[in-house]
């Protein structure tokens, strides 16, 4: 495997694990922050440092398409890309070609779309998502998959499923074999000096000698080591859940996603397919549920036993004005927060919520500031990881019931008028 994962505490179905990766260790449940363009849209990498980040998402499909996973392979990896030296994952481009609708064509070989950014014609296949994530380098891989839309009949979400089965079989086989060239590459030139460079945030080191030595080493292990997870579809018949999901464990992989929700489907309807297929994963990899939620759902999915999220939601929220607070949801904008001297939340502690007023971030809105978006993004990302830091010590300490009834009076998980536009 290439990825270590030790649970270190249980609570019903909920655990606390960490996840070793070759960028460092991630504690779990995690929140992953959105890096659509290689960058938290407003946040600089040390303030997500100092947020406590651990693991950040970048987008596949975006960065194949400008600057390029091969610019972007030539400049030594995303990592060293984006000055990010924690662990990273990648998608596999999957959801954003499928959201182009009109734009695109399935094939058994792959999928075939046109550049939302210059028009021009494209093809994803199984093997190029795979050689793409090599390029990029990212600690977690993902198969590529068909989203399936949303409402999709039974016929039609098998169909889908028997092709995102077929699809991580092919993904499956180029990871097999990446892997067998680097452990022979390994027998060849002797013990790695990879395992020994396990970068912290912030750090660098003086000698460039050593840099090039611990780079190459790196990239090296990144290319043998990533780790490569699959991805459960099914749509949203139960049945079709739990065989994706034995069909989709029987293949393998080093940890399981649970794709196609989030679509706009119900609500209920998105804790009913959860609820549906994490009994059918297995217990001691890592579960991830992709593109979930407000923090009252990444609160309940992990008391439920997933292990990682991501969502846009914090990012693209602050940047139009609303902030989770430990007291609810708040439209920043309101008039009534014109002159509100308190913090945007009185329990955080983000250096936002230390510094600023309510009155003043309302003002930066409303002034059309872009400082705006960026201190709402902070304080945002800032709760959602505050409360996952929060999750892990309940669970640790065995009253996990007792924080999620807290939660679940807050009014958190409404749904959110929060206008569309590109990713995250
Ligand atoms: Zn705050």
């Amino acid at each position: 495997m290439a990825l270590t994962f030790q649970i270190e505490a249980r609570s019903g179905g909920a655990r606390v694990g960490r996840l070793m990766t070759p960028h460092g260790e991630v504690e779990t449940p995690v929140f992953m922050p959105v890096g659509t363009q290689a960058t938290v849209k407003g946040i600089g990498q040390e303030a997500l440092e100092e947020l406590g980040a651990q693991l950040l998402l970048a987008n596949t499909y975006h960065l194949m398409l400008r600057p390029g996973h091969e610019t972007v392979a030539r400049l030594g990896g995303l990592h060293r890309f984006m000055a990010w030296e924690r662990a990273l994952l990648t998608d596999s481009g999957g959801y954003q070609v499928f959201s182009l609708a009109e734009r695109r064509k399935v094939t058994e070989e792959g999928v075939e779309f046109r550049s939302h950014l210059d028009g021009a014609l494209h093809f994803l296949s199984p093997e190029k998502a795979m050689e793409v994530q090599q390029a990029l380098g990212a600690d977690v891989i993902m198969a590529l998959d068909e989203c399936t839309e949303y409402p999709a009949g039974p016929e039609r979400a098998r169909e889908s499923l028997e092709l995102t089965l077929r699809w991580g079989a092919r993904c499956r086989e180029v990871s097999n074999q990446q892997s067998a060239i680097g452990s022979q590459r390994r027998q060849n030139r002797g013990p790695s000096t990879a395992r020994s460079f396990v970068p912290q945030g912030g750090t660098r080191s003086r000698s460039a000698r050593d840099d090039k030595q611990k780079e190459q080493a790196l990239t090296e292990q990144a290319f043998t080591e990533q780790a490569l997870f699959g991805i459960v579809q099914g749509g949203m018949h139960t049945e079709l859940r739990r065989e994706s999901a034995e069909r989709t464990v029987a293949m393998g992989f080093d940890g399981y996603a649970i794709g196609g929700l989030s679509v706009g489907e119900p609500r209920e309807l998105t804790r009913e397919m959860v609820a549906a297929t994490l009994p059918h994963l297995p217990a001691e990899r890592p579960r991830y549920l992709m593109g979930v939620g407000t923090p009252e759902e990444i609160v309940e999915f992990a008391a439920q036993g997933v292990d990682m999220m991501d969502c846009v939601l914090p990012t693209r929220a602050g940047r139009h004005g609303l902030l989770y607070t430990s007291e609810g949801r708040i439209n920043i904008k309101l008039a009534r927060f014109a002159e509100d001297g308190g913090p945007p939340d009185p329990n955080c502690g983000c250096r936002v919520c230390a510094r600023y007023s309510r009155a003043y971030l309302r003002h930066l809105y409303v002034a059309g500031e872009a400082l705006a978006g960026v201190l709402n993004t902070l304080h945002n990302l800032a709760y959602y990881l505050d409360t996952m830091r929060a999750v892990r010590h309940a669970i640790k300490l065995g009253n996990l019931a007792e924080f999620l009834s807290g939660y679940r009076s807050r009014n958190l998980s409404s749904p959110l008028a929060v206008p569309g536009e590109d990713p995250a």
